[in-house]
């Protein structure tokens, strides 16, 4: 008998899932999804100017080809339509649950139970696919209630409140302001852009695809693979070996201090807008009109440390800046992994107990004492180089060859002896990487430890993530 398959989440993990289930003839899956629309992350995100800095071309489903981009790096409302497209085309979103939150997950010794906004449900399989960036991040500023005006985090844009002409305050200076902040400059009177610590920014080498280009994607045989590949193997052979700290790193600088010099005249806004710890320590701002926006006469980059939130602005170490409207450009609570779910274990151990220390889970798929519950885009499963997706299919991969081991001899789990092996493996590799020293970022808990990030080429997690299950699964005993 098909095992069934709760899926969480219907963003680009949760319907690669669900389209590999169906492709294998597996039918017995249900997608839980809290929204009442699919896309996850590119559904939230609907800021101005919200875009991915990975190209479309490899920022896609490999199994599913699109001759439809208009240009090399499109924004959210194509991202967005491109998942639609595939949800239709596998008919996939009959299976999905709208509006159904899951709430908690309890292993029963043989199943999942499942426990959502509309009920309890058993399952074989759990697979969670609810990402690393979807839980926004309000900052802990004093008085932000006592704000008069209207403000909002970027992931929660208020489409009703029309900015031209306001004063408009953007704490934050990441990859998502860096998109907001020229779209907002075009209409506020004045923008004031709160810099904590400013980040390396390279320019994003955009181009739209004309007619006859789209054409060519669409019919010449080869011709998008062989562009898919050609931006992998970019990203693979000259950004990677930057954040390892190897042949590329200064090339990555200079490259970051000539796009500030060439978009940056003024020396002393450059001079705040340039970092002090190596590029690749903090994600790397793809971009090539957040420069140009900051040097806008109605545009001021503060980097005095906040003090408090008033009724009517910003209240810094140097002075009040008086606003009408604040966007928290601030983030995600990237390393609480998968809360606020309830997910308790074989033994009654939840995952945030066991993960006290920090989210961790064989190849960012499974842990022990989790029996048949996968993730997708888990702990250190993040690249600052190169496509989420190409690691969402890996894992999706993963979990289908895993799915066969699941009959005769009960539910599976990864070997502790084997998740020891892989921290240990994990904790070598980082040592390598640009991310431990030098610089706080969402790739890391308070304590330091990075959670989030991939420490290796995402060749490596391919071959790791193709080898057969066993021997690192065991059954635990028949279901
Ligand atoms: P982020 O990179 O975590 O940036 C948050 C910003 O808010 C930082 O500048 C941070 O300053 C600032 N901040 C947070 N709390 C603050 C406080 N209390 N006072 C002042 N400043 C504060 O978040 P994000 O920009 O939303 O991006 C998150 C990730 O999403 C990106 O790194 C990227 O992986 C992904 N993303 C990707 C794209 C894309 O094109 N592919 C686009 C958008 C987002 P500090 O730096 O000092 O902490």
């Amino acid at each position: 008998m098909a095992p069934r398959v709760a899926i969480v989440g219907a963003g680009f993990g949760g319907l690669c899932m669900a389209i590999q289930l169906e492709r294998a003839g597996i039918r017995s899956y249900t997608v839980f999804e809290k929204a009442g629309d699919l896309g996850g992350t590119w559904r939230d995100n609907s800021y101005p100017g919200a875009g991915c800095d990975i190209p479309s071309h490899l920022y896609s489903y490999s199994f599913e080809k699109y001759a439809s981009w208009t240009r090399r790096y499109p924004e959210q409302p194509e991202i967005l339509g491109y998942l639609e497209h595939c949800a239709d085309k596998y008919d996939v979103r009959r299976k999905i649950r709208f509006r159904t939150e899951v709430r908690r997950a309890v292993f029963d010794g043989a199943h999942w139970q499942i426990t959502t906004t509309d009920g309890t449900e058993a399952f074989d399989v759990l697979v969670m696919g609810v990402g690393q960036l979807n839980r926004p991040r309000m900052p802990d500023i004093p008085g932000m209630a006592e704000f008069e005006g209207v403000s909002f985090h970027s992931a929660r844009w208020d489409h009703e409140h029309d900015l031209t002409g306001r004063r408009v305050a953007v704490i934050g200076n990441g990859s998502s302001a860096a998109q907001l902040i020229p779209r907002v400059a075009e209409r506020a009177e004045h923008l004031h852009v709160f810099q904590r610590t400013p980040n390396w920014v390279i320019p994003k080498p955009d181009a739209a695809f004309g007619p006859l280009t789209r054409l060519a994607f669409h019919y010449v045989p080869g011709l998008q693979r062989a562009y898919r590949e050609w931006i992998y193997r970019y990203a693979e052979g000259t950004l990677y070996p930057a954040l390892s700290q190897g042949w590329s790193v200064g090339l990555l600088k200079q490259r970051a201090l000539r796009h500030l010099r060439d978009q940056v005249p003024d020396p002393a806004l450059r001079s705040k807008l340039t970092p002090d710890y190596p590029p690749g320590c903090k994600r790397v701002v793809i971009d090539s009109s957040f420069y140009p926006a900051l040097t806008r006469p109605n545009v001021s980059v503060v980097t005095d440390k906040i003090v408090r939130v008033t009724s009517k602005g910003i209240e810094t170490t140097e002075g009040t800046h008086e606003v009408d409207t604040i966007v928290y450009a601030t983030g995600f609570r990237s390393t609480e992994f998968l809360a606020p779910m309830e997910v308790v274990g074989r033994e009654g151990q939840t995952l945030e107990e066991r993960w006290a220390d920090g989210a961790e889970a064989y190849l960012g798929i499974s842990v022990p004492g989790f029996p048949n519950m996968f993730m997708l885009y888990g702990p250190n499963t993040n690249l600052g180089h190169n496509s989420i997706i190409f690691m969402i299919e890996c894992q999706v991969n993963h979990v289908m060859a895993c799915l066969p081991h699941l009959g005769g001899s009960g539910p599976i789990e990864v070997r502790p002896e084997v998740m020891a092996a892989w921290r240990r493996q994990l904790d070598a590799a980082m040592d390598r990487m640009v991310w431990g020293a030098g610089c706080q970022s969402w790739y890391k808990t308070a304590s330091g430890r990075v959670t989030n990030n991939w420490p290796g080429p995402t060749t490596l997690y391919r071959r790791l993530t193709a080898r057969p299950p066993r021997p690192a699964y065991r059954a635990i005993g028949p279901g």
